[in-house]
């Protein structure tokens, strides 16, 4: 089965084609030439996308067992963030303002400050059974997991923390309201890349609709009609103008289909 997805409405960037998406509905391999999407948060969709797919709604539930929390890949931040909430769940506040789905949270090791989604993490359910942790080599915004993930299980640590919540709101006031997909660059070791974009005289730079932001200059953001191509140019101008200027190959978070 196909969902027909408009990506200039479904993608937090609100760029990109309408695509027929195909919907997994049973734990399978991810066929060949496919690219899997979670909620589209995190991803800039190309006019000239390979095959997509995304889990269906069967995947989209939470339950409680003891001390064990389990997470199905399709269910959303904000569903997991009311239930910790609700459930005295401590660990998850940030996802208060953290947009996605589990799958992708887990696959992009998301997180805010030094709360990230492998805090509390046990092990993931994929094709292959259950990896645990320890067997998935992760760090900032990074995991090395390229299979769906179809599940995930946390312990639970009690204690949900509201003071947390308004840190990531106040947070998220010096960040800007415009479509984009978070930050576009990963921060280089020691610095951040929103100071270089700005050193490079881009900070508030456009290109069509496409803008490094006056407000955060790491977020790229759709000022209205900005196309992929727009975005592209420039996330590449900056990486010139950065490597030019102080040697550092900026690397992206955002990840282009
Ligand atoms: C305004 C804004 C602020 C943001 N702030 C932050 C922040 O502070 N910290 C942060 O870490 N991120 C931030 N992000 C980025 C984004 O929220 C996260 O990367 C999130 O994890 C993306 O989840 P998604 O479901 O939308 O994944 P997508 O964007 O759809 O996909 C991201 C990656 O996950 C993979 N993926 C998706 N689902 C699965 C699955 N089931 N199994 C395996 N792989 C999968 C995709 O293949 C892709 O590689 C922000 C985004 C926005 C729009």
């Amino acid at each position: 089965m196909t969902k027909q997805i408009d990506f200039s409405v479904f993608s937090s960037i609100k760029i990109g084609p309408v695509v027929d998406v195909l919907l997994i509905d049973e734990i399978q391999k991810l066929p060949q030439d496919t690219f899997l999407i979670g909620g589209a948060n995190n991803i800039l969709v190309s006019n000239n996308p390979p095959k997509l797919a995304m889990l269906s709604k069967k995947f989209e539930y939470m339950d409680i067992n003891d001390d064990i929390f389990t997470v199905g890949g399709a269910t959303k931040s904000g569903r997991v963030f009311s239930f910790c909430k609700k459930n005295d769940i401590k660990g998850f506040e940030y996802l208060s303002k953290l947009p996605g789905t589990l799958g992708g949270l887990v696959k992009m090791n998301a997180g805010m400050k030094e709360d990230e989604i492998f805090n509390s993490l046990l092990k993931i359910k994929t094709l292959h059974g259950y990896t645990e942790k320890k067997d998935i080599k992760h760090g900032y915004r990074f995991t090395d997991i390229d299979t769906i993930i179809y599940e995930a299980v946390f312990k639970i640590n009690r204690g949900f923390d509201s003071q947390k919540v308004d840190i990531f709101s106040n947070m998220r006031k010096n960040q800007p309201s415009q479509p984009s997909a978070g930050s576009v660059f990963k921060n280089p070791d020691g610095d951040y890349a929103g100071r270089l974009i700005e050193e490079v005289g881009l900070k508030g730079y456009k290109i069509g609709d496409a803008c490094f932001s006056e407000i955060h200059a790491n977020f790229l953001v759709n000022l209205g009609s900005a196309t992929s191509e727009d975005a592209i140019s420039l996330i590449e101008l900056a990486k010139d103008r950065v490597y030019e200027k102080f040697e550092i190959m900026l690397e992206n978070e955002v990840i282009i289909v």
